[in-house]
């Protein structure tokens, strides 16, 4: 079967995607497409497949069958001619400017902020677009500045969160994958976090793919959202319908 190209105004397009972990099937054929410039959110209880899906999208699982593709580009999964494509290394992912944000802020708790924006700016070859890049962020995030000579470890969960997304945010990426942002924090935390992303895509033109427990917010930021139940996309649609959709009052949002 010839595999469809990739609609021209997405930036992702997953297209029939499984992955398998031995005999278990995370994810059942499933289909998306994340238009360029906004915000798409990933919703679905724990053990849905959201992590795995996000895996998927950055080499880290493989896909068993269908394709993702990246800027029209085949990224991993099946080829016109049958064959599969695995890896592609995290490097060359960010040189194409993807950065993902994973689930538990993983900074680097022993180096200060300032090292650890350094690190996300590894693909950038000039020191005074790090430099720009770093001032950015310090705007972006002031406390990021007040925190800067601080080793990460000392800072509170929603300052290692924000200091998450400016890492990512130092290779200039077109589109930046946050895996539950708001795990473990305060919602007023998780909603600042959230009003951050927000203007993160409006100002600096970034495509976010946010995969998030809190159906609320999520659906509350993105423009469009997808809910996943056991593997498979359930439902979709646009955000603010989804918001009112009785389904996703009861499921999701305990109304
Ligand atoms: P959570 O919100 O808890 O992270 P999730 O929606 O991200 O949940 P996944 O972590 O993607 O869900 O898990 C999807 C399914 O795949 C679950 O049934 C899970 O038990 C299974 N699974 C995930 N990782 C592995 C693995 N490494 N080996 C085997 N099964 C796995």
């Amino acid at each position: 079967m010839k595999m469809m190209t990739a609609t021209k105004n997405s930036i992702v397009e997953l297209q029939n995607v499984e992955v398998q972990y031995g005999v278990i099937t995370a994810l059942h054929g499933v289909s998306m497409s994340i238009p360029k410039g906004s915000i798409v959110s990933l919703i679905g209880a724990n053990g849905a497949g959201k992590s795995t899906l996000l895996k998927a999208l950055v080499g880290l699982e493989p896909v068993s069958s269908g394709a993702i593709h990246y800027e029209g580009e085949l990224l991993f999964g099946s080829t016109d001619s049958g064959k599969v494509r695995g890896s592609t290394k995290t490097n060359e992912l960010v040189n194409r400017g993807i950065a993902l944000v994973p689930e538990g802020r993983r900074v680097f708790k022993d180096l200060t902020v300032r090292e650890n924006l350094d690190m996300g700016a590894f693909s950038v070859k000039s020191e005074k677009e790090i430099k720009h890049k770093m001032t950015e962020m310090f705007d972006f995030f002031p406390i990021l500045r007040d925190r800067s000579k601080q080793k990460a470890g000392s800072l509170s969960g929603g300052e290692q969160q924000m200091l998450a997304v400016a890492r990512a945010m130092m290779s200039s990426p077109k589109l930046l994958l946050l895996d539950e942002p708001g795990l473990g924090l305060a919602p007023l935390i998780v909603q600042d976090i959230f009003n951050k992303i927000e203007i993160i895509n409006k100002e600096e033109d970034v495509t976010v793919f946010v995969v998030e427990q809190n159906a609320k917010l999520a659906l509350k930021s993105s423009t469009y959202g997808y809910v996943m139940e056991n593997g498979r996309i359930l439902l979709e649609g646009e955000s603010r319908s989804l918001l009112k959709n009785p389904q996703v009052l009861e499921a999701y949002l305990g109304e």
